[in-house]
């Protein structure tokens, strides 16, 4: 295992954005939503290794809110390598999530869909 990549605590390599796995959250809050940032590792037992918080205004425009890998994740990689090469990396893997493997069309898509669910609902109501 070369120091330079990035690892999970449960030992799955993670070299780069292809290595993560996302999983959509919905929100009751109809403007915005959070994504998960997972191990590939099924039997993973940290399983969620980061997060992205966002909001998407009328205009269809996403603005990321936050975006933060959690604290077991940073810390296990920074005592492998050093602190400043993993906070380094991971956040180019931050930005790689968000702008290459986040499908933005598909969560707006989504957003729109559950919006209209929702106000037929009050229609029928
Ligand atoms: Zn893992």
């Amino acid at each position: 295992m070369s120091e330079n990549t990035i690892q999970c605590p449960c030992g799955q390599p993670i070299h780069d954005y292809t290595d993560y796995l996302l999983l959509y959250l919905k929100k009751d809050s109809d403007e915005g939503g959070e994504i998960d940032i997972l191990c590939r590792n099924d039997y993973c037992y940290l399983r969620e290794l980061g997060y992205l918080k966002f909001t998407i205004d009328k205009a269809r425009k996403v603005t990321l809110e936050k975006g933060k890998f959690y604290a077991p994740y940073v810390t296990w990689n920074a005592t492998r390598m050093s602190e400043a090469r993993t906070v380094e990396i991971l956040k180019i893997h931050l930005v790689d999530i968000t702008e290459k493997l986040v499908q933005w069309e598909k969560v707006i898509r989504g957003i729109d869909k559950e919006k209209k669910a929702l106000s037929s609902e009050e229609a029928t109501a």
